[in-house]
């Protein structure tokens, strides 16, 4: 339960309400590992702790990597935090993403606004070993263009011959000449095999709800599709109870759910 010392390195602006943290341990001890999909619980001093995905590169460890969106209390207070200045974590906690099960087969990755953070160090871990892959799709919708997330990444994704991506708008504004309508829309042209396809799948849970209707009309298997599930959590260990959904605890048996086996729940709203 005790948080490691960690100093921010930097801090990215990547739209008006999100940034990332790049932070590094105090006293340069070495990063610890994380797979894909996992959290920290980062402990902003005499504010608050709360539940952040890891949005780095899991093959490149070294700095550890948060993307944040401003909300509340704890999430303002991370964002006024200095060069320097420090935080503290505790974790990696949860389970992953199915990085390692998905060899050999394609891979879709559906991402709605800050959902693509959780899901970089899938991607990231996909195309280090790409030649271990079938065909790697990502379809990306945010509310409006300016929401979009690490938009120099998805630039050079989107120029790979091996990989493609779609990203999607609710609404354009501006100088936007890109497709506009839900991320849900792609998935019905999108290019993959769904009979042996995996998909990952993070993002508000209406979004995360129409986008597995869609899958399951291309016949994709509700066993082939694994979401990340948030809920409100507190020690992240699977002691206290406040993530518990039915009989699992989102901290120590999620986020990341194979859907068939979360779906009688899934549906449960957060008390
Ligand atoms: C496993 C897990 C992983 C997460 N990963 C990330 C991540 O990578 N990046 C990230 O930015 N957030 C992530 N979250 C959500 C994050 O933990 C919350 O946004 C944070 O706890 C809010 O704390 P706060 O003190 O800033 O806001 P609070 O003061 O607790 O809440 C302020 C207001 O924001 C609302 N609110 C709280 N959480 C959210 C939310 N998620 N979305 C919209 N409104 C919300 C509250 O209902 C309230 O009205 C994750 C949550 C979980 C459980």
């Amino acid at each position: 339960m005790t948080p490691e010392i960690y100093r921010v390195r930097r801090t990215r602006q990547e739209t008006h309400d999100t940034f990332t943290l790049e932070l590094e341990p105090d006293e340069g001890a070495p990063v610890s590992g994380f797979a894909p999909g996992q959290f920290n619980m980062l402990y902003a001093f005499g504010v608050g702790e709360v539940p952040i995905s890891v949005s780095g590169n899991p093959t490149r460890p070294g700095l550890l990597l948060h993307t944040v969106r401003e909300v509340g209390t704890v999430t303002q207070a991370l964002r006024r935090l200095k060069r320097g200045e420090t935080v503290g974590v505790r974790g990696p906690f949860g389970s992953s993403w199915p990085v390692g099960q998905a060899a050999g087969r394609d891979v879709v990755v559906v991402a709605g606004g800050i959902g693509l953070a959780p899901l970089r160090p899938a991607l990231y871990a996909i195309l280090a070993n790409r030649e271990n892959y079938g065909r790697v799709v990502l379809m990306y919708g945010t509310r409006s263009p300016e929401d979009i997330l690490y938009r120099k990444e998805l630039e050079r994704w989107r120029a790979r011959f091996d990989m493609s991506v779609h990203v999607t708008v609710d609404r354009a504004l501006g100088t936007w000449r890109g497709s506009v309508g839900v991320v849900t829309t792609i998935v019905p042209r999108a290019g993959f095999d769904p009979g042996s396809a995996v998909a990952l799948v993070c993002g508000p849970e209406m979004m995360m709800r129409f986008t597995i209707l869609e899958l399951q009309k291309r016949g994709v298997g509700l066993e082939q599709i694994y979401i990340s599930m948030e809920r409100n959590m507190k020690c992240a260990i699977g002691f206290c109870g406040h993530c518990q959904l039915g009989p699992t605890f989102i901290c120590r048996d999620g986020p990341v759910f194979r859907f068939d086996r979360i779906q009688p729940f899934f549906e449960l709203r957060e008390v």
